[in-house]
């Protein structure tokens, strides 16, 4: 989930790219470049020898405009892009924009093409030169075989080819005043002015320009020149399509018109579980090639070890349940800063998962080198491409979520339980513990759970209410039972994060232990209550502590009529296979959470004594 931003019309562009990129840099900021042509002027077509210019940075784009400012060749189309790196680290080779084997095509993309290794197999079979390690390569090389005079033709065929996400933008030298674009599921607008257009992956990097756009969808091409827009649809149909103004500042343009990068961030969930599946569900088919481990190495698995802290700690609850639960293999979890010093023990046929969103936490690569050090095999599971955990293991997994902006872990939670379903669904399957049919339910559930989440978002109105009636008390209980405990804790924690209101996650049945002696009419006791096989206990539960005078606020399935009874407020969640209710029920918390701390006026981006990578012990 980058940045991009590309210009054609009558200016230099050098420096509005590079503005337009800082302005983007919230969406990913490892690496960043821009490629320049000079003839806009030109008429479309006719021969030229100008070359494309490029220049390309590792780090924030700081680093880049230092670069530009060297450079003494500007021009008036051109196109930029800032990196949040999801295949290839975050090197300079890697960064974008990408070139042909002519050097006369340059790309910048923005998602995810999942079948480029089969693209880039058959591309160099016909000779194409690859240089980076990126996905996105394929693409200028695949515009180059079908370039027939006709580069917007030619992204046409390219779209056909790929499977995935993306917004491309492509520049050509042989066309010099045209920008091409393409879009399948990742955000491309086009910004309208006088004698000048642009295209942008988000608003804020053309907002101090123009304040006009049009929305490319999904399968769309869109050729631009100074003067001129034209949107093609899938079958190449001209479109016509009316632009619209928005009155936005560029600081509420960055957060999508949400108020909070922790908003916007929640909101994004549909689409960061939707790319965290990408590839590794390819036709109701799982692939897990990544993972490193034969499947030999996958049947003698004896043991599974997974650490992590803060909420990628909840991600080890929901894995533990659900490995064992699919795949019968036996899973010890672990908080990194406990595991690191208290001599564990690694058998044969052991393998051990870290999570960190990050991969930064220093408890955690702490951890992985302890269990190195005993001979133990790591997976990595990390949002963040080239971070020292994923450098340090021997195999990542990364959640693709895109970058989070919020200090508080969000929409790298439910990316995390997702690759938690995925691997556990993986090693059920070759352990040969689920049975096809079994396996292909889960599969078509889990497709449609981002649907179900959206379910989930477009009723935050109720959630808001919720949170109005309820900011005032003291002290919150979250309950829940084996699926929903994990919810329960990370429930909790996300309340005590940014709102710093007393806040416990408890297993329900152990209330009559201890808890339950905090709950009087100053407590809201949040049950975690779907139905489920132990949705009968946990009714129990809460009507102890409803006796007790506490205030209830329950997260059930649509169709449930009989918590309502006992619950003063209710919220409903679509139903779903059992295992699954964990990545549904933590959207409504996230929520409340949220609610409740701008009640109390908190800064939710940026809770105090908080930093979002714990790279101090
Ligand atoms: N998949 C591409 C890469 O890793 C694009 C990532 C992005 O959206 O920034 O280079």
């Amino acid at each position: 989930m980058c940045g991009i931003v590309a210009y054609v019309g009558n200016r230099n562009c050098k420096n509005i790219l590079i503005n337009g990129l800082k302005r983007l840099e919230y969406r990913g900021y490892d690496s960043a470049g821009i490629a320049l042509l000079q003839g806009a002027d030109r008429k479309a077509g006719s021969p030229t020898n100008i070359e494309i210019s490029i220049i390309k940075e590792e780090g924030k784009i700081r680093a880049l405009e230092r670069e530009a400012k060297e450079l003494k060749i500007d021009g008036n189309c051109g196109i930029g892009h800032t990196r949040w790196a999801t295949h290839g680290e975050p090197t300079q080779t890697n960064a974008h924009p990408h070139l042909d084997c002519s050097g006369r095509i340059a790309v910048v993309h923005n998602g995810i093409i999942e079948n480029y290794a089969e693209l880039r197999e058959e591309l160099k079979k016909e000779g194409h030169k690859f240089i980076s390690e990126t996905d996105t390569e394929v693409l200028p090389h695949l515009l180059e075989k079908y370039y027939n005079g006709d580069l917007l033709f030619a992204m046409q065929k390219v779209l056909k080819k790929i499977k995935g996400s993306g917004a491309i933008v492509a520049i050509s030298a042989e066309h010099p005043g045209e920008l091409i674009g393409a879009r399948i599921a990742s955000p491309l607008i086009v910004g309208i002015s006088k004698n000048e257009n642009f295209l942008a992956s988000d608003m804020p990097a053309v907002l101090e320009h123009t304040r006009n756009f049009v929305v490319i969808n999904d399968f769309e091409t869109v050729r631009i020149t100074k003067d001129k827009v034209e949107i093609f649809g899938k079958e190449g149909k001209l479109i016509e399509r009316e632009s619209f103004k928005v009155n936005w500042n560029i600081a509420s343009a960055e957060k999508g018109g949400y108020e909070d990068f922790m908003l916007k961030e929640i909101f994004e969930q549909p689409y960061g579980v939707k790319e965290t599946m990408r590839g590794r569900l390819i036709d109701g088919k799982l692939n897990f090639d990544e993972l490193n481990l034969s499947i030999e190495q996958v049947k003698n698995l004896k043991k599974v070890h997974i650490i992590a802290c803060g909420t990628s700690y909840h991600t080890a609850l929901i894995g533990k349940q659900i490995i064992e639960k699919w795949a019968k293999i036996p899973v010890e979890i672990d908080f990194s800063s406990e595991y690191r010093y208290r001599d564990p023990i690694v058998e044969d046929n052991y393998l051990f998962v870290a999570i960190t969103q990050s991969g930064e936490t220093i408890d955690t690569l702490a951890a992985i080198r302890e269990a190195k050090l005993k001979g133990a095999k790591i997976v990595a599971i990390t949002n963040v491409v080239g971070s020292t955990v994923a450098r340090e293991s021997d195999s990542v997994i990364y959640t693709h979520a895109g970058p989070e902006i919020g200090v508080c872990a969000t929409k790298t939670f439910t990316a995390q339980i997702m690759v938690m379903y995925l691997m556990g669904l993986y090693f059920a399957r070759v352990k040969e513990h689920i049975s096809q049919s079994k396996c292909q339910k889960i599969i078509e559930e889990l497709e449609i759970i981002p649907n179900k989440i959206q379910n989930i978002l477009n009723k935050a109105d109720e959630i808001a209410r919720i949170a109005d009636a309820t900011y005032k008390f003291t002290c919150f209980l979250f309950i829940g039972r084996i699926y929903s405990l994990p919810a329960a804790l990370e429930g909790a924690l996300k309340l005590k994060e940014i709102s710093y209101i007393h806040a416990e996650g408890y297993p329900a049945g152990e209330m009559k232990h201890g808890p339950i002696a905090l709950t009087d009419t100053k407590t809201v006791v949040v049950g975690i209550m779907p139905i489920d096989s132990v949705y009968e206990k946990i009714l129990s539960n809460i009507q102890e502590v409803k006796a007790r005078k506490a205030a209830i606020f329950s997260i059930i399935t649509e169709g449930d009529e009989n918590t309502k009874k006992y619950a003063d407020y209710v919220f409903h969640i679509p139903k779903t296979i059992e295992e699954l209710y964990a990545i549904l029920t933590i959207v409504p918390l996230q929520l409340y959470s949220y609610y409740i701390a701008k009640h109390l006026g908190r800064n939710v981006d940026q809770p105090r004594n908080l930093a979002k990578s714990v790279t101090v012990e």
